[in-house]
């Protein structure tokens, strides 16, 4: 099997399986429509989808397998055990994401494609999918730049991917998780109480809760909340600015970077 055949299997399984869990124990009530709101993301990620297609082919993996061929980056050039060599680009990329994370919420030109993806009025395994085409092709060069200076093994960035990709689907599920299985999970990873934190609409909560993956990051470097000021079913979700479901309709998160954008949000976390 090839990357992109192992990645959609593991995308479809999880995707599926959250849907399932969404119907079954949701956690916080809808504001919006749901077909209308996956028929909006999935449309999204279909067109981000055929823009990194067109732009980048096999992407990062293919990336990882250009420099393990040339010998760039540091891990091509240095000798490590093989679970550690493994093991680095797996922790460091999605550090390198929350990084990322927290500089497309602090650079006002960023945030413009960000918001994007904060505009969704509910949240659900579809938002973690919901992001701006310009953001994606944005995300895939930074991501190819670091993979030429580390110099990780193809698999890794496999794993990596497939984690990653899991991960967001599952912090963004609106599944309701047991209060003391939330709190034992957050201790290593991003549950989806957690997350729904960094969509509130609140600046301060916005502002928070940058993990995809390993809640480390947030915990480390002092941007992790970890209650919003509401309860959880009653945060409200999104951003000022679009309040209503027809300011989010497909077209208009694709002209959104244009137009007038909350910049509030873009105060230094
Ligand atoms: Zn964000
Ligand atoms: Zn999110």
């Amino acid at each position: 099997m090839d990357a992109n055949t192992i990645r959609f299997l593991v995308f479809m399984g999880v995707f599926l399986l959250m849907l399932v869990l969404e119907s079954w124990i949701p956690r916080h009530p809808r504001v919006d429509s749901k077909p209308r709101r996956l028929a909006i993301n999935l449309g999204l990620t279909g067109v981000d989808i055929l823009v990194v297609r067109v732009f980048f082919g096999a992407a990062a993996v293919g990336a990882a397998r250009l420099a393990e061929v040339g010998g760039w980056g540091v891990l091509n050039l240095v000798q490590l055990p093989s679970w550690i060599e493994f093991l680095i680009p797996v922790v460091f990329l999605d550090f390198m994401i929350y990084v990322q994370h927290v500089v497309v919420h602090m650079v006002p030109l960023f945030w413009r494609f960000h918001v994007v993806h904060h505009s969704d009025l509910d949240l659900d395994v579809s938002s973690g999918l919901r992001f701006h085409p310009v953001e994606i092709l944005g995300s895939m060069l930074y991501k190819i730049g670091i993979i030429f200076a580390l110099g990780p093994s193809p698999l890794s960035v496999l794993v990596f991917e497939a984690i990653l990709n899991g991960m967001a689907q599952f912090s963004h599920s609106n599944i309701a998780l047991p209060e003391g299985l939330d709190r034992a999970l957050r201790w290593a990873v991003v549950t989806p109480d957690m997350h729904r934190i960094h969509h509130s609409i609140e600046v301060k909560e916005t502002n928070s809760n940058f993990g995809f993956n390993l809640s480390i990051w947030d915990r480390l470097l002092g941007t992790y909340i970890p209650d919003a000021q509401k309860l959880q079913p009653e945060i409200v979700i999104g951003v000022e600015g679009y309040r209503k479901p027809e300011d989010v309709g497909f077209w208009s998160l694709l002209m959104m970077p244009v137009r007038r954008i909350p910049l509030v949000y873009t105060n230094a976390p």
